[in-house]
């Protein structure tokens, strides 16, 4: 529940709120939260005492409703601090919210998301499959109409939060004549429903915190009334999917430089203190090489974040940028974990140091939300058809 104060705040109190909240509790939990192997249920509840669940979801739904530069300049702020925190609420925040908003009838948008962004009802995005990862359009979970109902069939994979949900959002097939996009829709199905069930994963190498889980769906009746928007098919399936994916996008891009800005923050430290050869390691000239590349890489990302998120305010959703932004961003933050990871040393690979976990989960940052050769692949592709129709680049910022 969403503390009523928090909802009178103006952004700049708000953003120091989140900031003093991720100093002050959130980095100091990560070592309860390591040893536990999971988010603290406490510092879930303060996430959501606090609003972030909310702050992507419009006031008129219960939620804070900040645009999506705000929601950038939070998300730099709330990723200093272990990534997995985020992907607590991140299904909430950008994938599932931001289909039901664009894309769900009223009565479902009023239905899901005051619950949502008061951390009550926790959702997952099921897309993934064993078959379709990457090539996500040959999905193969079926949904058949059955008078009122839908009965829901097959399996899902790598779900974000697959363990924690009250519900889920679930692409599955409706037109099996359809092989590709065309032939999909999307569905809100209860956590608990019979015939659903969960499995975590024994290993992660990487976000282990907050592991992915499976989903199997045997015969599980969905009201219909659950068809997210209200159509079958029409490829509008995989365009809500892709409308959150774009939200979710931008907030990855931003979460790479919350992390390597923690990861410079340690490290930077940490070579000021240590000594070697008679004087700290900050004064060799290469070791500072290291600390000003990344220094600039990181506000490179951040400078691609930002514009992507001004160009979502302003009403153009910059898919080709978001995407660059996510790109660069994820290449960046194992960029600079590495050179983190080098320059602590021993302690690098040994011991309770944050950077080296961080560098274990920046690398999951460069596989989901689209891998990093899918976005090379895909920019390509959109760089060569434009250019073939017009001359110009996508997303051009030509005049
Ligand atoms: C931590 C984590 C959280 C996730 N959360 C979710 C979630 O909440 N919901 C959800 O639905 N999914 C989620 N995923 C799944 C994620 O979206 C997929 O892992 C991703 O799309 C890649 O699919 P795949 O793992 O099947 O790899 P594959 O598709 O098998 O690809 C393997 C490799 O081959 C490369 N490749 C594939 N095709 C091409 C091509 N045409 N050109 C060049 N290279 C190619 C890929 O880039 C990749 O590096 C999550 C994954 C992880 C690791």
């Amino acid at each position: 529940m969403i503390n009523k104060s928090v909802l009178d705040y103006d952004f700049p109190t708000y953003l120091k709120v989140i900031a003093d909240f991720t100093e002050n509790e959130l980095i100091p939990a990560e070592n309860e939260m390591v040893d536990a192997g999971e988010v603290p249920a406490r510092i879930v509840d303060r996430m959501a005492e606090l609003g972030l669940f909310a702050i992507t979801i419009p006031r008129e739904y219960g939620g804070l409703g900040w645009t999506m530069e705000q929601q950038v300049q939070l998300t730099f702020e709330f990723t200093r601090a272990s990534c997995v925190y985020r992907s607590r609420f991140s299904t909430v925040i950008g994938l599932c919210s931001q289909a039901i908003l664009d894309h769900g009838t009223e009565e479902q948008r009023r239905q899901m998301l005051p619950a949502m962004a008061a951390g009550e009802l926790v959702t997952a995005f099921a897309l993934t499959e064993e078959f379709a990862g990457s090539d996500a359009a040959s999905l193969r979970t079926t949904a058949r109409r059955k008078g009122g109902v839908y009965v829901i069939d097959g399996s899902k994979r790598y779900i974000t939060n697959a363990g924690w949900a009250d519900a889920f959002i679930v692409f599955a097939r409706t037109d099996e004549t359809e092989p590709g996009a065309a032939g999909v829709s999307a569905f809100v199905v209860d956590a608990k429903a019979p015939g659903v069930r969960t499995a975590l994963p024994t290993i992660m190498n990487g976000h282990a915190e907050g592991p992915v889980g499976e989903i199997y769906f045997d015969s599980v009746e969905v009201p219909a009334a659950n068809l997210l928007g209200g159509r079958e098919g029409e490829g509008k399936g995989l365009v809500m999917a892709l409308r959150g994916i774009n939200h979710a996008r931008t907030h990855v891009a931003a979460t790479c430089v919350g992390q390597a800005t923690r990861m410079l923050e340690e490290t930077t430290a940490h070579v000021i203190g240590r000594r070697q050869f008679g004087s700290p390691l900050s004064e060799l000239g290469a070791v500072q090489a290291e600390l000003g590349a990344s220094f600039a890489e990181m506000e490179a990302g951040r400078a691609l974040v930002i514009e992507s998120a001004r160009a979502f305010d302003s009403g153009v959703v910059p898919r080709h940028r978001i995407a660059a932004a996510k790109l660069y961003g994820s290449e960046m933050a194992s960029r600079v974990a590495d050179r983190c990871v080098q320059l602590l040393g021993g302690e690098g690979i040994v011991g309770p140091h944050p950077v080296p976990r961080m560098w274990r989960d920046v690398r999951a940052l460069r596989i989901y939300e689209g891998s990093s050769p899918i976005h090379e692949r895909n920019l390509a592709k959109a760089m060569i058809k434009q250019v073939g129709a017009d001359g110009t680049l996508p997303d051009s910022y030509r005049a």
